[in-house]
């Protein structure tokens, strides 16, 4: 076994894995209507290609990627497009977001796809073709990937590609079960990804409690030179900068990106996207999403992006009793919703059904006795009670003094400490607190430019103004003079500040 390099911190969770990674992934029904979010990734919103009344065939680009930092949204089947509006989505804010509304006609007809010969494309044209597949993170950060596979700007050459199936939050198997099923397809788009990089080393790292997974993987990298790397199960190796660390010994810098130390990281289930794309033509359309807890079969299933969270629970056997929070993501780092009718999209990988014995118990919070625990637990090798203090105090500089956004919002700290202090919400507000301070200061901003560039456009429509008058006033050419005489010349002559005779008669001299 080769050598880990641990990091600090983390912890041992109670597992709940058996509950739902024991069956085969499931192909969940087309449901009547889907509702497709515009905003699925981290970055700008893509911009809708339909309006209502328009038919589309399933993989149909309907949303277009905007800007830079950005991905593109599809169809997830054919039908018609009945709104395109603001929906729930899921978010811990509960806002709504633009979404496309399809209603399905069963038929599930396909758009033209293309599969490419990637060795073929310039590599420009392969990135440009994953972001038009909407290919994001499915990790639960859903970046845009090919935002992550240009180097260009970080370093020159890339000396680890990582493939994370870590996977350990204490309830999620979906990457378990996608390794187990779908091991080639994964090792494919790893292929793909390998090819655009060029990195030195390629290492899978998969937690030591999914033997069959790492069995399968291992199977499926005969050959290949990368290395499946089986890792101790500890909350949160899965997390990407602690992976890097417990599998190369390298640490991302504070406010840093992997890619700073030569490392790059994708999830497996995005090498299944990125495989899918290129050598099917097919965009992400669907993802594998654990539906566990407190529903009557808890299980992995294969659900179209759009589909209603509670159509995927009755297709699980519906409700427990006893359901107090319905979350999606795990406990540790996901958010609890605000119902169950918004939409599965490329970052959902779980929705849990929570009772009020899976959650951390609500007892009175206490004040913080400064024991320490949570400085020991923290992965990102952080001072959570000083990022309480200042948060609490509202005291946001200092709390980005002590490296507020490097957390990584584990939840680790929360979970064992003594007083019950909810850190992490602290932390989130914080962060809220920051951006929204920056959007004003942004807004303000972009007003004062405003402001300065209206008055400048005053000024050159005053300028532009001025020389038409200019230019429509009669010519200044000499006015036309009359033939003088010699009497008109002596009378000028008088009027005139003592010209000499000598000038006079010069004048005369020229005109006559
Ligand atoms: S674990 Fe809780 S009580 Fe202990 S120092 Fe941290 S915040 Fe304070
Ligand atoms: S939530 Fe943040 S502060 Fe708390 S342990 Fe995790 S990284 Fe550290």
């Amino acid at each position: 076994m080769s050598r880990l390099f641990p990091f600090h911190g983390g912890l041992k969770t109670v597992r709940h894995k058996t509950e739902s990674n024991q069956q085969a992934i499931r192909p969940a029904p087309v449901p009547r209507r889907l509702v497709v979010p515009l905003r699925q990734h981290i970055g700008a919103i893509a911009k809708p290609l339909v309006q209502p009344g328009d038919r589309v065939l399933k993989g149909q680009m309907i949303g277009q990627a905007e800007g830079y930092i950005s991905a593109a949204v599809h169809a997830p089947t054919s039908g018609v497009v009945t709104a395109l509006d603001q929906r729930p989505v899921p978010h811990p804010s509960g806002l709504a977001d633009w979404c496309v509304t399809v209603e399905s006609d069963g038929e599930e007809r396909w758009v033209e796809r293309k599969p490419v010969d990637y060795h073929r494309l310039h590599p420009s044209e392969l990135r440009n073709l994953l972001r038009n597949a909407g290919v994001v993170g499915l990790g639960g950060a859903a970046f845009p990937s090919a935002v992550k596979l240009n180097l260009s700007g970080h370093c020159d050459r890339l000396e680890t590609l990582i493939l994370n199936g870590a996977e350990c939050e204490p309830w999620i198997t979906c990457d378990d079960r996608l390794m187990r099923e779908r091991a080639a397809g994964i090792v494919a788009g790893l292929h793909i990804i390998a090819h655009l990089l060029e990195p030195r080393e390629v290492l899978i790292g998969i937690e030591d409690d999914k033997p069959e997974a790492i069995a399968a993987m291992t199977a499926a990298c005969a050959g290949t030179g990368y290395q499946v790397r089986v890792v101790p199960t500890r909350y949160p190796s899965g997390s990407v900068k602690q992976l890097v660390k417990l599998l190369t010994g390298r640490e991302t810098p504070v406010d840093g990106l992997p890619v700073d130390v030569g490392v790059q990281c994708f999830n497996v289930a995005t090498a299944h996207t990125i495989h899918r794309a290129v050598d099917y033509g097919e965009p992400v359309i669907s993802r594998v999403v654990t539906v566990t807890g407190q529903v009557r079969q808890p299980g992995n299933v294969e659900a179209l992006l759009g589909t209603p969270f509670v159509e995927l629970v009755e297709l699980c056997g519906g409700y427990q009793d006893g359901v107090e929070r319905l979350i999606m993501g795990g406990p540790m780092m996901g958010f609890a919703l605000h119902g169950d009718e918004v939409p599965v999209t490329k970052a959902t990988n779980c929705i849990l059904a929570a009772s009020a014995e899976q959650l951390t118990p609500d007892r009175p919070v206490m004040p913080c006795i400064r024991c320490g625990a949570c400085v020991d637990v923290c992965p990102a090798n952080l001072l959570p009670q000083q990022l309480y203090w200042h948060a609490r105090a509202k005291e946001f500089d200092k709390a980005q003094d002590y490296h507020l956004f490097s957390c990584i919002e584990c939840g680790c700290c929360s979970y064992v400490c003594p007083s019950r202090i909810p850190l992490v919400q602290y932390y989130r507000y914080a962060k809220n607190e920051i951006w929204a301070q920056e959007k004003e200061k942004q807004k303000a901003e972009l007003a004062r430019q405003r402001h300065q560039a209206r008055l400048e456009r005053l000024e050159r429509e005053k300028q532009e103004r001025e020389a038409k008058l200019r230019q429509k006033a009669p010519p200044r050419s000499e006015p036309a003079v009359a033939k003088p005489t010699l009497e008109t010349a002596v009378a000028r002559a008088k009027t005139s500040p003592a010209p000499t005779l000598e000038t006079t008669a010069e004048t005369v001299n020229r005109d006559g």
